[in-house]
């Protein structure tokens, strides 16, 4: 199983990707925590995306599509994984296809987190006070909802348009969430 998780930042795809692993006995990629570790290891690739990051703005698709690559060419995806935070726009959408076409696989399906923006805002506050991220002050929370809304929002329209898309109700508890994601696929 093949799965890509869409929605806004603190719309919960790292904590229902977390579970639905476990379910389906597939890998977890965040494109967000393989650039966060390569910022804590202090690579060349962590220093470059360091500042975009805390910004809040995109780093090149470029430097993401070769994180993704390495990741996806390491064994334990055999059985399947989940994308969170992939594809980030049109071009990474793109980008993901034609890498998915070499490797002879294809995604199965896009599963779309709805949740309204001041829920969000409330949330990552809350994510801020406890883990302490860098981007996750009010102003760059804000930012980067709107960097979704205009860069992010099309790559769900695109997999609709490919007939795979599920829009799933991203408020409630963990648990009715992660059944309504089991209940769409
Ligand atoms: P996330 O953990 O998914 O919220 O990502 C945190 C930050 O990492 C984002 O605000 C971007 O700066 C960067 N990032 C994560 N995934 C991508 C991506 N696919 N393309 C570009 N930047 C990304």
């Amino acid at each position: 199983m093949r799965l890509v998780l869409l929605g806004p930042p603190g719309s919960g795809k790292g904590t229902q990707a977390a579970l639905l692993k476990d379910r389906l006995n597939v890998v977890h990629i965040s494109t967000g925590d393989l650039l966060r570790a390569a910022v804590a290891a202090g690579t060349e690739l962590g220093k470059i995306a360091k500042a975009t990051m805390d910004a809040g703005e995109l780093v090149s698709d470029d430097l993401v599509l070769q994180l993704l690559e390495d990741r996806l060419g390491q064994p334990d995806v055999a059985n399947g994984y989940i994308l969170d935070g992939y594809p980030r726009n049109l071009a990474q959408a793109k980008a993901l296809d034609a890498l998915l076409s070499r490797l002879e696989q294809n995604i199965d399906h896009a599963l779309a987190l709805i949740v309204d923006e001041e829920q969000i805002v409330a949330r990552l506050a809350q994510r801020a006070s406890e883990q302490g991220r860098t981007d996750d002050s009010e102003s760059v929370v804000r930012h980067r909802l709107h960097v979704y809304a205009e860069q992010t929002a099309p790559v769900v329209d695109y997999y609709e348009a490919k007939g795979l898309l599920a829009r799933i109700d991203g408020v409630g508890s963990i648990e009715e969430i992660n059944q309504r994601l089991m209940d769409a696929m």
